[in-house]
């Protein structure tokens, strides 16, 4: 390839950065994505699924028949087949919700998840409902880590299970992901989380986006968040946590259950772009964000599409 043919990527690859609005993903050129100097990474993502491993039953009000890990899994497998670059995440709250968190105490959706591929999750509230004992029986059906940043678990007897960081190597990509809970005072009975502490989560944000970035030189930051994606008060949640943020590019978010057609754009603290996002609940949603980036100069530029409702 021609070195002004690169650069004229390039130049196109800027624009695309720049452009203030959401980019649709449908719009961009295939053969630019094609091109060997760009990398495209596609991230996937889930939250707050509460053991809904099979779709809605028929008799549900509001969504019958939808949803089901067997068509986000199909969903998955053909995402992959377009493009192998792919890091498939949640947000929290895999357990409770349906017979199967009673029989299996969440054994099932954790075999499940690994199963399909995950790469990471991280810790909701709802993971407490059996106690940390609970977890600790559990936990290593996950072929994949639970991420926690802000829950100190070093005077409990999970003390070592759940990594604060992880960093994905993606074809020369370095993806860095942290992650975030929410408080559980209040929330979850104190039986259930012991002597976990609860670490701020803004100011773990500040420690752990400026190590991965500027220490493991990652391209890439993301969060995942089990903090909510707002309240009516100033409670600490994903959108407010954006504008305090310097290096993260993408909160993942859960919890608040929150259906969004799209991804958000928002400021960080430096008036730079980052992205949120949640996808609904029960594994009626996939959230699906692409980046786009240049091999060389590493800057990154999106392009999503709607999140996916998983109907059939
Ligand atoms: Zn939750």
């Amino acid at each position: 390839m021609g070195g002004s043919t690169m650069n004229s990527r390039r130049k196109f690859i800027r624009q695309l950065a720049g452009a203030s609005a959401g980019l649709a993903f449908m719009n961009l050129p295939e053969r630019l994505l094609a091109a060997e100097d760009l990398i495209r990474l596609s991230i996937v993502h889930t939250n707050d699924i509460h053991c809904h491993i099979d779709p809605f039953p028929d008799t549900d009000p509001s969504y019958a028949g939808q949803g089901g890990m067997a068509r986000l899994s199909g969903l998955v497998k053909q995402i992959r087949q377009e493009n192998e670059n792919v890091l498939l995440l949640d947000a929290g709250d895999m357990f409770q919700g349906t017979p199967y968190f009673n029989f299996y105490n969440g054994e099932l959706i954790l075999k499940v998840m690994s199963e399909m591929g995950y790469d990471a999750s991280t810790i909701g509230n709802h993971e407490f409902d059996n106690g940390l004992d609970g977890i600790s029986n559990v936990i290593d059906f996950a072929r994949f880590p639970l991420i926690s940043s802000n829950y100190d678990f070093s005077q409990t007897s999970l003390y070592d299970r759940f990594p604060k960081y992880a960093v994905f190597h993606k074809r020369g990509i370095k993806v860095g992901l942290y992650g975030l809970g929410i408080e559980l005072e209040g929330l979850v009975s104190k039986k259930n989380y012991g002597d976990t502490l609860y670490l701020d989560p803004v100011k773990t944000t500040i420690q752990m986006e400026s190590f991965l970035k500027n220490e493991k030189k990652c391209d890439l930051v993301i969060c995942l968040s089990h903090l909510g994606l707002s309240y009516r008060n100033n409670k600490i949640s994903d959108t407010v946590l954006a504008g305090e943020t310097h290096f993260t590019d993408l909160i993942i978010g859960g919890h608040t259950h929150t259906f969004l057609e799209a991804p958000l754009e928002m400021k960080n603290a430096d008036g730079k772009r980052i992205i949120v996002n949640q996808a609904g609940w029960g594994g009626l949603m996939a959230g699906r964000i692409d980046f786009i980036l240049d091999k060389v100069e590493k800057n990154t530029p999106i392009a999503y599409s709607q999140n996916l409702h998983i109907v059939s």
